[in-house]
């Protein structure tokens, strides 16, 4: 959101509002108010208190690892999974999708991390998860059959970020790192109504490399953040409670509806007041821009340890050359800094992508089959191949 939109933003709710007062307001429209009001899509992400200790223990030891600046850029795979009704209408198109990705990647780009599609968006028709409301399910786990695990088990693909964007009636949910063995769950969901939201995305991928909300725990006295940031203050415990970051302001989470903390609430502790960061991507306010610092080493600490396993399927090593000669029946892209050499047949069905630095040769023998897709480019491992 530009700055002058920010500010443009709350009078322009305000005069949506004035001029809708005197209407009067059936059910259908009641609810085009609430979502006008509600501006921020909602995420149901939290850390349980049964999850606290372990969270704890798999920050610190990311931390350990204790990367705070990235020397390179990290591509980080996604696959899009979109729910349409069985005709293929409804839904994103994929498009919509790689816009989604784009703003994510603008709010990741500080850190060096950058998403890339490691295949073709998967486009999933059915009539009856469309008609599905996405619930996220908090007691139940590995082994059950409730929509988001059922659409996951049928189309999950392994060591990647999968991104469903369903029909969820309003909410988002993520996955924290320690979802994978304790609930067998590995995947982001995402509501359809709640695209175009510039940072939705990146908040969700905040959980996925975990981040909590800066507001975690905020009501719960054994574990609320309090304000002080003053080491020597008795009050001072930001380093243990909330989000477990000192460099996100304690956050009571009591925003208005436009990016102004209210004014109530207190830590319970000192008499400071909050100053919580109406900016932050972690928060709940309307007017999420960035992460802090203390954030970014968490997710580059986390995609070196908890995420190391994410990896594209469908993308060779960087190799200086490849001289290729085997048959090519699935979807892989071949990447060297030199060269690569082919005399393989492309099968029907194949989709085969040649990435070198300096040249591609098809030699005598190398045959690219009606039915299949070819393509040689000249880049060399510089980008994440995008599937045609
Ligand atoms: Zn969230």
């Amino acid at each position: 959101m530009t700055q002058s939109f920010k500010h443009i933003f709350p009078l322009l709710i305000t005069f949506l509002l004035m001029i809708m007062s005197p209407l009067k307001i059936d059910c259908q429209d009641s609810k085009k108010v609430n979502d006008i009001i509600r501006k921020k899509p909602l995420c149901t992400m939290t850390l349980k208190k049964v999850e606290r200790e372990k969270y704890v223990q798999s920050v610190i030891s990311e931390e350990a690892f204790n990367q705070t600046r990235m020397d390179g850029t990290y591509n980080i795979p996604v696959q899009f999974h979109l729910l349409r009704m069985s005709n293929g209408t409804g839904g994103l198109t994929a498009a919509e999708a790689a816009t989604e990705l784009a703003q994510a990647n603008i709010r990741y780009a500080g850190m060096g991390v950058e998403f890339f599609q490691c295949s073709p968006v998967n486009f999933i028709d059915d009539d009856v998860l469309w008609n599905t409301v996405f619930d996220h399910d908090w007691d139940n786990f590995c082994g059950q059959t409730n929509a988001e695990y059922q659409i996951a088990n049928a189309n999950n693909v392994a060591n990647v970020v999968n991104l469903y964007y369903v029909n969820t009636d309003g909410w988002n949910w993520s996955s924290f790192p320690s979802y994978v063995e304790d609930y067998c769950k590995d995947w982001i969901i995402l509501d359809i109504d709640d695209i175009g939201t510039t940072t939705l995305l990146a908040h969700e991928l905040g959980h996925y490399f975990n981040l909590l909300h800066t507001f975690q725990d905020h009501n719960d006295p054994d574990y609320n953040e309090h304000i002080t940031r003053n080491v020597g203050n008795s009050c001072w415990n930001c380093p243990v409670t909330g989000d477990l970051l000192c460099d996100t302001p304690a956050d009571n989470n009591s925003w208005d509806n436009a990016c102004n903390w209210d004014g109530t609430g207190d830590d319970g502790c000192s008499n400071l007041s909050f100053t919580p960061s109406e900016e932050n991507i972690m928060s709940y306010s309307d007017c999420p821009e960035f992460f802090t610092e203390g954030q970014n080493n968490r997710i580059i600490n986390c995609i070196l340890t908890s995420r190391a396993y994410l990896n594209c399927p469908f993308l060779s090593d960087c190799e200086t050359t490849w001289n290729l000669s085997s048959t090519q029946n699935t979807m892989y892209a071949y990447q060297a800094t030199n060269y690569i050499t082919s005399t393989s047949d492309v099968n029907s069905g194949a989709n085969s992508v040649y990435d070198a630095g300096n040249y591609v040769k098809l030699q005598p023998g190398f045959h690219a089959k009606a039915g299949s897709t070819f393509s040689a480019i000249l880049d060399g491992c510089w980008a994440p191949v995008i599937f045609p």
